[in-house]
């Protein structure tokens, strides 16, 4: 790879971090074999990381075949999901912080609220939602800032059985109606305003527009973060605050079965229509527990700050359920990495003296292109562990990650997941392996990778292949369908590859045996014959000093089959010219080879990417096809007039 040249290839972890981990190089080897080779013994055990109320005799019930795909782990186990994250910890750690979360504006005081306080507000929030009418697997959606009350909001869901589905609060009012109506959900819960960045979106007035294309049904409770104005419609809104000053903070968790749904959650919307994944109770919370800890290898009394929303998986995983389930201290923030500048993260981090802190290339790439100032002013000397997740990560990003943040001390767990998968399925782990730049490294325990050969489907094995990446067998956090339509669940997940669950990603086994993740597989291309992932050309465009991002796609190409099509967003401050279309032309075909020469550069002030952070390629490529009038499902894109200036752009040719 371009920029790993004049670097070491491989970086192992320190001996300290290998002294006080969790698991150990030979500690995972044998428990990796364990976990393959005997997967139900395996997951009986890890099945003790929750509390049961009646234990499970069952471990594992799977069907992959098409027509008969089914999914059950601990299906005869009953547990109540929330007392396993907040009551079973009173006795022990009443005192000790659940949450500690950090609003908008750093002038404004940080909150630290105990589990003893959060037991109350989850009780009180429960008590709430039953006098409005939500029983046992009824839906509820959650439209809400990250506050407090959008944690209260989940656990007290799963407190009397209620689904909760998230939508992300820089949703619009017309995705939030399809949500509503996509689940039929009975309640919305929102707030006044969210404020980010400075900004406050007006969130029950997207609300109020959202439910004019509901049932009149629909009740809505509001959270009142600003105390802004909003509309308000008697009987059908309720306020929050209010009734839980009124409500009681006693409430019995309900007796639920493994199998009953947890969450239904959408998916970022990067390659299509998003899909409404299902989560049951049992297996999730085991999964999500248990890779929390050994991912980050956290320890009593770490405090874990995850980056995201919880509007997306990764907030559900890894700011709720896995660190609650595991008592942590997890951070919720409610804010954007540059506001009131680019410090911010930093900032967070040495005030709560966050341990492992875990973000997504995006972040990573935006705050690169900001300069590294802006990090070398803050302590940073707590931190352990450091984490990304969402994307491919550019070699470029991962080092500035590993020098400027961690120092060349924290290891850095490069974690491949998706929605569908509840947690890490591949993951170098902090205190075992050596990390690669860019590089998914290891499959997690009782996780089966297999690389196929995409046309025929032939198993690929041995080390140094690349082809798509599937799945051999269940783990408890898998999806169990998509909501209201297990046709369109089996169709997408088991139909291409039979017997196997399919990522849509592409994946190569290089000779170590360590696994890359090299984007998906719609965005492979082939060019004269050579088939090439778009982001080994992405990640040598980022490495030039001027460029901030890139994001490569195939076009038609009249001698080539498919030309290499690329999307350079320049550093702050870097202005396009010829010379630099030429250098940077020159740049790729040196660091890679000729067959990878782009055959176009267009200048992108900025880039599509879904609310969750991510490049949608799908979009670029229709623009590179000259394909403007149909760019297929946009309701997830986070701002649509960075498509409708490069469509200008494209039809200038610049
Ligand atoms: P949709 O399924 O609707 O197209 P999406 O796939 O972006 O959207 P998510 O579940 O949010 O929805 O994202 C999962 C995908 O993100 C993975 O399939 C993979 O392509 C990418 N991804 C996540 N983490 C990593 C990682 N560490 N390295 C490489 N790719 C990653
Ligand atoms: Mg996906």
């Amino acid at each position: 790879m371009p920029d790993t040249k004049n670097a070491p290839k491989a970086y192992p972890p320190s001996a300290d971090m290998v002294a006080n981990a969790h698991v150990t190089l030979s500690q995972y080897g044998s428990l990796y074999s364990e976990s393959v080779s005997d997967s139900e013994g395996f997951w009986r055990r890890e099945g003790g990381r929750v509390d049961w109320i009646k234990p499970f005799t069952k471990v594992k019930d799977v069907n992959f075949d098409l027509g008969h795909v089914s999914i059950n782990w601990y299906a005869d186990g009953t547990l109540n999901v929330a007392a396993n994250c907040v009551d079973r910890h009173l006795a022990t750690r009443g005192d000790q912080t659940a949450i500690i979360w950090e609003p908008d504006d750093p002038k404004d005081a940080a909150k630290h609220i105990t589990y003893k306080q959060l037991h109350a507000s989850v009780c009180k929030m429960a008590n709430v939602l039953e006098s409005l009418g939500v029983r046992r697997g009824d839906r509820v959606v959650i439209y809400l800032p990250m506050i407090p009350e959008a944690a209260y909001a989940m656990l007290a869901c799963a407190r009397i059985g209620a689904i909760h589905s998230i939508v992300f609060a820089g949703f619009s009012p017309d995705a939030l109606s399809a949500r509503i109506n996509g689940c039929d959900a009975k309640l919305v819960i929102t707030a006044d305003h969210a404020p980010r960045g400075g900004r406050a979106t007006a969130l029950k007035s997207n609300t109020d527009a959202a439910l004019l294309h509901c049932k009149d049904t629909v009740k809505c409770l509001v959270v009142k973060r600003t105390g802004g104005q909003t509309t308000w419609i008697d009987g059908r809104d309720y306020d929050c605050g209010e009734m839980m000053l009124e409500a009681s903070d006693i409430s019995h968790p309900a007796e639920m079965n493994a199998e009953d749904p947890l969450f239904i959650l959408y998916t970022s919307g990067s390659t299509g229509q998003p899909k409404g994944v299902v989560h049951t109770s049992g297996g999730y919370l085991t999964y999500a527990a248990m890779t929390h800890e050994i991912v980050f290898d956290y320890h009593d009394g770490d405090v874990f700050w995850c980056t995201a929303d919880v509007g997306w998986v990764t907030g559900h995983s890894y700011i709720v359920y896995g660190p609650l389930a595991n008592g942590a201290t997890t951070i919720m923030f409610e804010g954007v990495p540059t506001y009131p500048d680019a410090s911010r993260f930093w900032q967070v981090c040495e005030k709560h003296k966050v341990n492992q802190f875990y973000t997504a290339p995006t972040a990573i790439r935006a705050l690169m292109g900001q300069g590294k100032s802006f990090v070398e002013g803050c302590d940073l000397s707590d931190l352990k562990v450091l984490g990304t997740v969402g994307e491919p990560i550019n070699p470029e990003a991962w080092n500035w990650y590993n020098d400027v943040v961690g120092k060349g001390k924290c290891p850095i767990v490069d974690t491949w997941w998706q929605t569908e998968t509840g947690g890490h399925l591949m993951t170098p782990l902090p205190g075992a392996h050596e990390m690669k730049p860019g590089s998914a490294m290891k499959p997690f325990f009782g996780i089966k990778p297999m690389v196929l050969e995409p046309a025929s489907g032939e198993v690929l094995e041995g080390n140094d292949v690349e082809g798509v990446l599937v799945i051999a067998d269940s783990w408890p956090g898998q999806m169990r369908t998509i909501w209201g339509d297990h046709e369109r669940f089996e169709k997408t997940y088991f139909s291409d590859y039979k017997g196997y669950y399919f990522t849509g990603d592409g994946c190569k086994r290089d000779a170590d045996g360590d696994y890359w993740i090299t984007g998906r597989v719609d965005d492979v291309i082939n060019v004269s014959g050579h088939r090439m992932g778009t982001a080994e050309v992405e990640s040598a465009l980022v490495a030039h000093a001027k460029v901030a991002e890139a994001a490569v796609v195939g076009y038609p190409h009249a001698i080539k089959g498919q030309g290499i099509y690329c999307y350079v967003t320049l550093m702050n401050g870097e202005e396009p010219s010829d010379e630099l279309y030429q250098e940077l032309r020159k740049w790729v075909r040196t660091e890679i080879g000729p067959i990878a020469s782009p055959d176009l550069i267009q200048w992108a002030p900025g880039l599509p990417k879904t609310r969750s952070g991510k490049i949608m390629r799908r979009i670029l490529r229709k623009i590179a096809e000259d394909d403007f009038a149909t760019l297929g499902d946009t309701s997830t894109l986070a701002d649509p007039t960075v498509v409708t200036d490069l469509i200008t752009n494209r039809m200038n040719k610049q």
